[in-house]
């Protein structure tokens, strides 16, 4: 779909995978002006597609254009576009279980200009692929990094946004991280380093012996992740505490050594929930890369793929179907 300040959203159109034609002065290369989302859609036992609380996912994608000084696409605009797409593609068909079909929408900026302001010009585009299963060989807890030296997002930057620029900035300490034998690197708060923020691409959850589960809260610099949302509500019907609050990085380390914070997970769309293993960083290890998946962790998980995947009833209305 097309945009212009003069015309509003236009041109609404559904074809073949090819690539972008774009001016190479388009503000979107120069400027980042660029806001994503991802969202999944599930194959059910009886054929039908269904997505997961895709109205989250549009309404955070214009919070992220609010900042971005991107336009506003109408939410059923964002639900509908996902609708068209399935509609027209007949070859996915997932074959084994915890396959799914991953949206990625985006916003471009795709005005021709070379001085530094809002573009006038923008686009929207969707494109699907289908996704395998996140652990193909069996949920298994993962190491993470603790990056030191990098923030990935500022004080009053664009950390809450789902922005290109937020991932340009975990790359360097991902690549770090994978150096160091783990898959993901985990962020403090850009103020004080002292904070947990989140991971490159999931929020972070600390489970309490007491039965307590703890997420840092919304800083301003992380990501309002709809996985962790969702976390939430399930273990508040499970009637366990949940806090959102600051935890610092001693805590975590201390509560590990006590035996108080017993559990430690990520989540996000792509993976749903991965227990945490080991966190590791420079003259730093907390937890054991070889313990198993926690029990707290994996009943969560469970309860939310199969909501997902219809083997349960959807009794908080996040499901839409498409198809
Ligand atoms: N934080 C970051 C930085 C992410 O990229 C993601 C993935 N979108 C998340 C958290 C988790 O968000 P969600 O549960 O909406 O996928």
């Amino acid at each position: 779909i097309d945009w212009d300040a003069a015309g509003g959203w236009h041109d609404a159109r559904v074809h073949a995978y090819g690539p972008l034609s774009l001016d190479p002065a388009a503000a979107v290369l120069h400027y980042g002006q660029e806001i994503f989302e991802g969202i999944k859609a599930y194959r059910h036992a009886d054929g039908s597609i269904w997505t997961f609380r895709p109205r989250a996912n549009g309404e955070r994608l214009q919070r992220s254009a609010a900042r971005l000084a991107l336009p506003q696409l109408p939410v059923d605009e964002f639900v509908e576009s996902l609708r068209q797409l399935v509609a027209v593609d007949h070859e996915w068909v997932p074959s084994a279980a915890e396959t799914s079909l991953y949206f990625r929408p985006f916003m471009i900026a795709t005005e021709a200009f070379l001085g530094v302001r809002a573009a006038q010009a923008a686009a929207y585009h969707v494109i699907a692929s289908p996704a395998g299963a996140y652990f193909a060989n069996g949920v298994s807890p993962v190491s993470i990094w603790l990056s030191q030296e990098y923030a990935r997002a500022a004080k009053g930057g664009t950390g809450a946004a789902k922005c290109g620029g937020n991932y340009a900035a975990s790359l360097l300490p991902q690549l770090e991280a994978r150096a160091q034998g783990c898959s993901q690197v985990l962020f403090l708060d850009p103020v004080e380093g002292k904070y947990l923020e989140e991971l490159g691409g999931m929020n972070v959850f600390l489970v309490y012996a007491d039965g307590r589960i703890v997420t840092p809260e919304l800083s301003g610099s992380i990501l309002d992740g709809i996985t962790r949302h969702s976390i939430l509500q399930l273990a508040r019907d499970r009637g366990l505490q949940v806090e959102e609050r600051k935890v610092s990085l001693d805590e975590w380390r201390d509560g590990v050594a006590s035996g108080e914070i017993v559990e430690a997970f990520a989540c996000g769309t792509a993976a749903v929930i991965t227990p945490i293993g080991e966190l590791k960083g420079k003259d730093l290890s907390i937890g054991d890369a070889n313990a198993p998946a926690g029990e707290v962790t994996m009943a969560i998980r469970k309860e939310l793929t199969d909501i997902q995947y219809g083997r349960l009833p959807d009794r908080h209305g996040w499901l839409v179907r498409l198809r």
